[in-house]
């Protein structure tokens, strides 16, 4: 049986005015994830008998029990039914979680994946907010968006910290199975590259390209996520854009993505830069996973992640850079990224490619681990090239790390001058 939800039964004020509210740590009654705790996000396609439609279930503790200002995990899992669901188009979905918790008055909701990062408010909790109602707003907007690939949805919340280390196992498989399908698929295997304005309630001038090879810099955007959002909605956020004339192969630069960021950004932006950040780069909204900064000492560039909250070498912590470079300008020598960019081929490959990261978080080496030594062999630049790359024990400032660098001799002291 299908429900039609007219009303969604939540306690607080659900709508898009609500997407840019942020929600500070002294005003949150609990938080989930960031890093704090175990998080992720997953939807899955089902079948119909694995699907009962409406249901919500919470597994671990209610908000009731969550004293103010403590940290849970929360696993959030989406199961659908649909007659015209498709595997592809579970990652699109995933993605408007952020959006759609977002919607929630005193609820906050950045990144995605197992990086996913909650908070609700002090003032939604003394309304009646239950970690229940997280579903309620799910379903709901799931069910009202996407009608004609949505039949059936059901919700489980897991804040049980036992039972959500079992759980985001089956996440990382789902998440390592989609970023599979993507491995092999080139910039230039394709002649389509898709947009993506989903920002643009954030960043009104934003527009994001996304190419097999560059994830977007929210890092929940592929291009076959992409490419599936816009079989889902043709006249969605995600457009296809033939490449068309090239202007120029080495920083790459063609005239129809020129033509459609010219009038995606509101006029604001004439043409960008796709292999470089020195030059007319990709502008950036707020949302990026991780933020490249150039480092003018070392001749290279440095990454810092959300996650790592320390200083860095280029002077600057992630939110000061974050409102240096953010809010869809375009920042020569600074750039918003996904963090599996940085494992791409086409990393900024008119600046020196992965040989010129110099600097980054511990955090992030763990993170994209065999990835990344994959990334510096294929780029031909040894399996030990990641040893060469400081991190924050190394130091946070460039006089620091360059006596670091030049000891391992690090590849990027002997490239050209970045500036
Ligand atoms: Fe889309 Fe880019 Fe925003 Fe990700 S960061 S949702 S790819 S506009
Ligand atoms: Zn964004």
């Amino acid at each position: 049986i299908k429900i039609k939800i007219v009303d969604i039964p939540v306690p607080i004020t659900i709508g898009p005015a609500f997407e840019g509210e942020t929600i500070r740590k002294k005003d949150a009654h609990v938080e989930f994830g960031g890093g704090r705790s175990t998080s992720f996000e997953l939807v899955r396609m089902c079948e119909a008998d694995e699907v009962e439609d409406g249901k919500i279930e919470v597994i671990g503790p209610e908000i009731d029990e969550m004293p103010e200002g403590s940290v849970f995990p929360l696993g959030i899992m989406i199961d659908v039914y649909g007659r015209k669901m498709q595997e592809d188009f579970e990652g699109v979905l995933e993605r408007r979680i952020h959006y759609f918790v977002n919607y929630g008055e005193g609820l906050w909701h950045v990144a995605q994946r197992n990086m996913m990062w909650v908070r609700i408010g002090k003032n939604a909790k003394e309304l009646g907010f239950k970690i229940k109602d997280i579903g309620e707003i799910l379903i709901a907007k799931f069910k009202s968006d996407y009608p004609a690939i949505i039949d059936r949805v059901q919700v489980t919340l897991v804040t049980d910290k036992d039972i959500i280390e079992e759980k985001i196992k089956l996440a990382m498989a789902k998440y390592s199975a989609r970023d599979a399908r993507l491995k092999g698929l080139t910039d230039e295997a394709v002649e389509t590259w898709y947009t993506c304005t989903l920002c643009q309630s954030f960043a009104p001038n934003h527009v994001c390209i996304v190419t097999p090879e560059h994830v977007g810099l929210c890092g929940a955007v592929s291009w076959l996520d992409a490419k599936a959002s816009n079989e889902i909605t043709p006249t969605g956020p995600n457009q296809p854009v033939l490449k068309g004339e090239c202007i120029d192969p080495v920083k790459g630069q063609w005239q129809n993505l020129n033509d459609f960021f010219y009038t995606g950004s509101n006029r604001t932006i004439e043409k960008v830069n796709f292999y470089t950040m020195m030059e007319d780069p990709m502008t950036s909204c707020g949302c990026f996973e991780a933020i490249m900064a150039i480092l003018p000492l070392c001749n290279g560039v440095m990454v810092t992640t959300r996650e790592h909250t320390g200083d860095t070498p280029c002077g600057m912590t992630f939110s000061g850079l974050a409102g240096t470079c953010g809010g869809g300008v375009q920042t020569p020598g600074f750039m918003g990224l996904g963090r599996r960019y940085l494992c791409s081929a086409k990393f900024i490959p008119a600046d020196g490619g992965l040989g010129r990261v110099v600097w980054m978080p511990k955090e992030l080496k763990e993170f994209l681990g065999q990835d990344l030594i994959d990334a510096a062999v294929a780029a031909g630049l040894g399996a030990d090239f990641v040893d060469k790359i400081a991190d924050e024990t190394v130091g946070t400032d460039e006089e620091a790390i360059l006596p670091f660098l030049e000891e391992k001799q690090h590849p990027a002291l002997a490239m050209d001058p970045m500036m």
